[in-house]
């Protein structure tokens, strides 16, 4: 008998090309059953009228102390997320969260090398930055991630770290953004020149065509040109129209270059009146903890809590124009593949977890089929980070479901290795597991969270010398 059948819902799954009515069944784990027949179950979840896809996979989010915060993980369960990246750290702040507040998710974690931080400075040298990068993968890192566009290092150590990352297989991604160029066009173009072909993820590509450098369509044909010209970058892009940064100041100027920039941008002072200028006028939200959820908070009560915590508050901006976010969401290239592969948020703990929410009105709209949106909510990301039995309901495969509403668009019931996490919009899982490489099993063992182990650097050398 199967311990789950979830019962006549549309479902959908690139890998295995199907978008139909089936029945789906669960044992042990595991995707046990897809078919029309009615096989006995211990539970039966009727699911018609509902979408039944692999569970959602969020390639890029936040969910430490420096950003998104521990609510992040009920917020994406909610969401109908079953895995994500958190692209930041600090990482035992990720791991404590987890361990505190977790949804019962599956999470890999980037280890920011941050200036001042983990890294003395924004030029550090070859053997401090290598250092940095054994210290974050012995401490369970799945790799490191350069946060450019906040916190720049020098064109020249950026270039130095993305050889550094290549030569020993290791995961690196990007925030466009060095002590030259910002978090824009003219980062992109810094940094795919810096890579000299080699791979690396470049982090939400449609963040960096806001229209700041070029005509809006002019950065968004050389970005696309870009890409289609140097394969070897991974990507992603998310449906948000708002960011989210830090509002902290130093010496009354924001300590983020992407909080100044977006100051700037639209004709604000780049200072923390500037901020509460903006938030007055509704163009900047600060974000507000509400029953364990983090919200946006209307701009008397933003500007209450920027004063009342001295500014150190995280906000977001509403800058992402709506082109951007579609045209990286949907452009395929020359031979019918798309151009970026994967959704993700960049949400987590910023209230912006709109993968179902947005993606499926694009299924709607018919810019994507729902076998495409499986492929960039899920089955693609599982594949890049070597999650080789998620993202698809091949037998055997880990039982990681979202059910969703097509009409509401939002995240019903989820399962992850057939556990249920969320339930009729409820969360009801906690803690989670790890996903960390060889040289992290062990903290993360004395950490005291279940983990499951990719071996990174093998993953990335077969991937790259293909
Ligand atoms: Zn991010």
């Amino acid at each position: 008998m199967l311990d789950l059948l979830i019962k006549g819902g549309r479902v959908a799954d690139w890998k295995n090309h199907t978008d139909r009515i089936l029945n789906l069944g669960v044992q042990d784990g595991r995707i046990a059953y897809l078919g029309t027949d009615v096989p006995a179950a211990a539970r039966i979840i009727e699911a018609s009228g509902l979408i039944v896809i692999p569970g959602v996979i969020d390639s890029h989010m936040h969910a430490s102390s420096w950003l998104g915060g521990s609510s992040a993980f009920r917020m994406m369960a909610k969401a109908g997320v079953t895995t994500a990246m958190e692209m930041a750290g600090p990482l035992e702040t990720v791991f404590e969260g987890m361990k505190r507040e977790g949804a019962g998710l599956t999470i890999a974690v980037l280890q920011q090398l941050k200036p001042g931080l983990n890294i003395s400075g924004t030029d550090p040298s070859d053997d401090e930055l290598k250092r940095a990068i054994q210290e974050s993968l012995e401490s369970g890192a799945y790799g490191v991630k350069l946060l450019g566009g906040h916190y720049p290092m020098t064109p020249d150590a950026m270039k130095r770290l993305i050889r550094i990352c290549c030569d020993s297989y290791t995961f690196l991604a990007i925030h466009a953004g060095s002590t030259e160029h910002g978090s824009n066009l003219e980062g992109v173009r810094e940094v795919i020149a810096a890579a000299e072909g080699r791979p690396f993820h470049l982090a939400h590509i449609n963040a960096y065509c806001r229209g700041n450098v070029e005509p809006l369509e002019d950065e968004i044909r050389e970005t696309a040109d870009l890409l289609s010209r140097h394969p070897e970058i991974e990507t992603e892009s998310y449906l948000s129209p708002i960011n989210g940064c830090s509002a902290k100041c130093r010496d009354d100027v924001p300590e983020s270059g992407v909080t100044r920039s977006c100051l700037k941008s639209h004709g604000y002072d780049v200072s923390a009146e500037g901020i509460l200028k903006a938030v007055a006028d509704g163009y900047a939200a600060v974000h507000e903890v509400v029953d364990g959820f983090v919200t946006l908070a209307s701009p008397e009560k933003g500007i209450e809590i920027l004063k009342a915590r001295g500014m150190d508050v995280p906000v977001s901006f509403k800058v992402n124009p709506a082109l951007s976010r579609f045209y990286f969401a949907t452009q395929k290239k020359q031979d019918g593949t798309f151009l970026v592969n994967s959704f993700c948020t960049d949400g987590g703990g910023i209230p912006r977890n709109v993968i179902l929410k947005n993606g499926l009105l694009l299924v709607d709209f018919g810019a994507l089929t729902l076998q495409e949106f499986v492929l960039k909510s899920s089955y693609e990301t599982a594949c890049r980070l070597g999650l080789t039995s998620k993202g698809h309901f091949s037998a055997g495969a880990d039982a990681d479901i979202t059910i969703a509403d097509p009409v509401s668009r939002e995240a019903v019931s989820t399962f992850i290795s057939g556990q249920p996490v969320l339930e009729e919009g409820k969360v009801v899982a906690r803690g989670g597991t790890i996903v960390t490489t060889p040289d992290g099993a062990d903290a993360v063992r004395r950490f005291g969270l279940p983990s499951r182990v990719v071996d990174v650097r093998t993953l990335l050398k077969t991937r790259w010398n293909r």
